[in-house]
């Protein structure tokens, strides 16, 4: 970028945390970090567009908070404690008010679950804003998408769809406030890092809802190289969605809407009772299915099957 590349990331991206695993930060060539021994690296990669994964205009805290945020969600899948991240950053203008707030809304979430930016890349371009969240877990105790068995219980974790309906209110010219909770629950939804620590070594399978409940639910299915049945009354509708939307559109939300970074998760059928009383003491949880034989995923409504329409997000589809 240009001369003030430097004084750029100095300014907004270089900032020490607590952490003494990070034996090189921001500033050379790369990072040096210490993974704790008996640990394995756990990695993962997002990037946001404007105006596919944000919309122009959005808040740049709230920019700032996704692009972490999704990252973040897919620690948590994986069971996986938060530690490190690398921001790659495509900028159009160096514009100092945006930088502030980019960052004030990446680095409140950072703190919040203790990860520190490690490094990074800035260039001119289209606004593009790739993380790279970095942590670890013990391998054998890490949350797959393949661990799925038949008999096993589904669940989601608290009220998804909420996002979807915020973006959709937000595409319908909303304001960019959050005291509306749709909006809020779409520009900064919280990653389920405690609700990940919580299942490892406990979920037969887990993963983050992104694209939607049922296609993902299909994913985590393929997988683990198994089926389920999705009781569809028992999908959550959140009090505020059921108060704005109409029942269809509740559940179109529900079932196709991602970015409230909740996980979907099987407990083992002989454990089930027993974890859900106890993460339930904790967590908002919510019994949705059954891991069965075979493949793909059989809707219910009331014990009769039933077709659902539409499907979740592919950016080639
Ligand atoms: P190089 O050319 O060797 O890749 P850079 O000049 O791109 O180095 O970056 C200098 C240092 O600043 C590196 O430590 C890099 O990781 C860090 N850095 C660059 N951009 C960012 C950013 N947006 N956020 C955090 N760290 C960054
Ligand atoms: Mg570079």
């Amino acid at each position: 970028m240009t001369l003030g590349e430097f004084d750029l990331i100095e300014r907004y991206f270089s900032r020490r945390t607590a952490r003494t695993d990070v034996l090189l930060g921001v500033g050379d060539d790369a990072a040096l970090l210490a993974v704790p021994p008996g640990q394995a690296l756990v990695a993962a990669t997002d990037t946001l567009v404007e105006g596919r994964h944000f919309l122009a205009g959005a808040p740049p805290e709230s920019i700032g908070h996704q692009a972490l945020a999704v990252n973040l969600s897919d620690l948590a899948a994986m069971g996986a404690e938060p530690a490190w991240a690398l921001l790659s950053l495509s900028l159009p203008e160096a514009s100092e008010p945006w930088l502030e707030r980019f960052a004030t809304g990446l680095h409140a979430l950072a703190s919040r679950h203790g990860v520190e930016l490690v490094g990074g890349d800035t260039v001119r371009g289209p606004l593009v804003v790739t993380i790279a969240a970095l942590g670890f877990v013990e391998a054998s105790r890490a949350l797959k998408r393949s661990g799925a068995r038949p008999g096993d219980l589904l669940y989601v974790s608290g009220w998804p769809g909420e996002a979807a309906a915020g973006l959709a209110a937000l595409r319908r010219g909303a304001a960019f406030v959050a005291d509306d909770p749709l909006v809020r629950r779409c520009l900064y939804a919280e990653p389920r890092l405690a609700l990940g620590r919580a299942l490892r070594a406990r979920a037969t399978a887990a993963m983050d809802v992104s694209d939607g409940l049922l296609g993902d639910l299909a994913k985590l299915c393929k997988a683990s190289g198994v089926g389920a049945r999705l009781d569809l009354e028992r999908v959550p509708v959140s009090c505020e969605l059921a108060r704005r939307h109409a029942a269809q559109d509740c559940e179109r939300y529900v079932l196709h809407g991602g970015d409230d970074y909740e996980l979907l998760f099987t407990l083992p059928a002989s454990e089930a009772p027993r974890l859900e009383v106890e993460l339930a003491r904790e967590f908002e949880l919510h019994r949705i299915g059954e891991i069965e034989a075979g493949a793909g995923v059989r809707c219910l409504r009331d014990g009769r099957a039933t077709g659902v329409a539409g499907g979740g997000y592919d950016h080639f589809a």
